[in-house]
């Protein structure tokens, strides 16, 4: 079978053997796999101790073919999913300890990631995969990490009390993550303020429903004067620059929630302690959600709120092109690898 590889930060497509499901694993044939901004990270060595080896891609859409042992409670040959979890859990968790049970399974100490659905088979843990109703098509692949990232992050606002009704912002709201995130706090009855950098990007954030949609220059003006500052700002941003201005969209107590994982070299977010005392936010982490978030978003998909807003297609040998695209900002939302035979 075909599947990319990172070889000491070189990516090349192989031939590999099919892999043989374990013990509760199902293998895939992977008919569809979005491209994350992770994999470009990855690609590129921009994380600190992240490996420049291995296997790549954590979103994937595809059918069911072969069963490990066990597999057979959780799905059958045939079945059409959707798997990956964001990479992160998605791969196994214990099922029994303490934060497995709080619904936290990404930080169990026996959680694995998933890595390697840029391939024509995968072989990955059969509790963590979603049957697709036949409607949803195979574009929707990317709700498998950003759809799944941007809808943790909006249930984190209930979580912490923020009502629907209220002023979200969404930093980096055109984006391959930020555009759910519009789409599925306007689902939860949100009042979205997005931000983004260009008129076409802001044209695209009013469409799937925000509220306002503003660059970062008047960002903080008009969620200042037009919704007396926002309860809560969802950070999408891969720029340190993004993270300090959802801070200052914030009111007062209000909730910080940073998503995107800027590159090492961008430093640390600083927050001065004066600003801390009078703000009074609320900082937390959102990384994408588990597999019952994963089946929520699904029906949510299902119902026609969220769709994955795909603009770039291509074979498996393209993706090093587009990583470069990506790279450089040259399309919306979220590009999908749709043939991993050539
Ligand atoms: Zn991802
Ligand atoms: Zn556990």
């Amino acid at each position: 079978m075909k599947a990319a590889r990172l070889e000491d930060g070189v990516l090349h497509i192989r031939e590999l053997p099919v892999p043989e499901p374990g013990n509760e694993e199902a293998r895939i044939r992977i008919t569809a796999s979005g491209v994350c901004h992770s994999d470009l990270h990855i690609v590129r060595g921009d994380w600190d101790g992240v490996t420049s080896s291995g296997s790549i891609g954590h979103e994937a859409i595809g059918i069911v073919e072969a069963l490990g042992p066990g597999a057979e409670h959780f799905v059958h040959v045939g079945d059409r999913v959707i798997l990956g979890l964001g990479g992160t859990g998605g791969g196994y968790w214990c099922g029994a300890c303490e934060y497995c049970l709080q619904g936290r399974p990404r930080h169990c100490k026996e959680s694995k990631g998933i890595l390697g659905t840029f391939a024509e088979q995968f072989c990955v843990w059969a509790r963590s995969l979603v049957k697709l109703p036949a409607h949803l098509g195979d574009q929707e692949a990317p709700l498998a990490c950003g759809g799944l990232t941007a809808y943790g992050a909006v249930k984190k606002l209930l979580d912490h009390h923020v009502l629907p009704g209220r002023p979200v912002a969404v930093i980096g709201a055109a984006g391959g993550l930020g555009h759910y995130a519009v789409q599925i706090a306007t689902a939860f009855g949100y009042r979205v303020v997005g931000v983004d950098i260009g008129e076409e990007r802001l044209d695209f954030v009013r469409s799937l429903g925000a509220a306002a949609a503003v660059g970062p220059e008047q960002a903080v003006t008009v969620a200042t004067s037009e919704f007396g500052g926002c309860d809560a700002a969802l950070v999408f941003a891969t720029k340190m620059a993004g993270f300090d201005l959802g801070l200052a969209m914030l009111r007062r107590g209000g909730l910080f929630v940073a998503v995107g994982l800027p590159a090492s070299s961008e430093g640390n977010f600083q927050l001065n302690p004066f600003e801390f005392f009078f703000k009074d936010p609320t900082l937390i982490y959102s990384a994408v959600g588990n597999v019952q978030d994963m089946r929520e978003l699904v029906d949510l998909a299902a119902a026609g709120r969220v769709k994955s807003h795909v603009s770039r297609t291509g074979s498996l040998s393209e993706l090093p092109t587009i990583f470069d695209e990506l790279e450089a900002g040259a399309y919306l939302g979220r590009a999908v690898i749709t043939d991993m035979t050539t």
